[in-house]
């Protein structure tokens, strides 16, 4: 007989932000991971975003859905470039396979999202640099806060 996963609860304010790798990002950006699900394979995470950060080429193996709390995110290349530029208070949904060459804040930024999936980062070439799924985010999390 299988458990039922368990419920979660986390009182986000109360978590420690910790860096997000440099290898992914740029700019200063830190996270604080809040849930991994291994039964549906999702992860959800909030991120800060100084102004003039940005994410590392990615792609998104499965779709994700964000909620933007704080300031100014472009997405696809930003409106201009046929993407999205979001601005507080923004949902946004990322189709699967949605390829994220560079997401880059305008402003000081805070948004949540979850992951229905893995993301992929690339080089410009297109090759895979990591791949980062529920287990990576939760073992990189483990690593930054000493929980084991
Ligand atoms: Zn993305």
């Amino acid at each position: 007989m299988k458990q039922r996963p368990a419920d979660d609860y986390v009182h986000v304010s109360s978590v420690n932000w910790q860096p997000f790798p440099g290898e992914f990002s740029g700019g200063g950006i830190r996270w604080k991971l809040l849930h991994v699900s291994p039964e549906v394979g999702t992860w959800a995470a909030i991120f800060d975003c100084p102004k003039g950060s940005s994410f590392a080429s990615h792609i998104h193996i499965g779709p994700g859905e964000y909620f933007l709390t704080k300031g100014k995110m472009e997405v696809r290349g930003g409106q201009e470039k046929g993407g999205a530029t979001a601005s507080a208070v923004g949902y946004g949904y990322e189709a699967c396979n949605a390829r994220h060459d560079q997401t880059h804040f305008l402003e000081d930024s805070e948004f949540y999202m979850t992951f229905l999936g893995p993301l992929q980062f690339i080089d410009k070439e297109g090759n895979t640099l990591a791949v980062v799924g529920w287990e990576q985010a939760q073992a990189l999390w483990a690593q930054q806060t000493g929980q084991s």
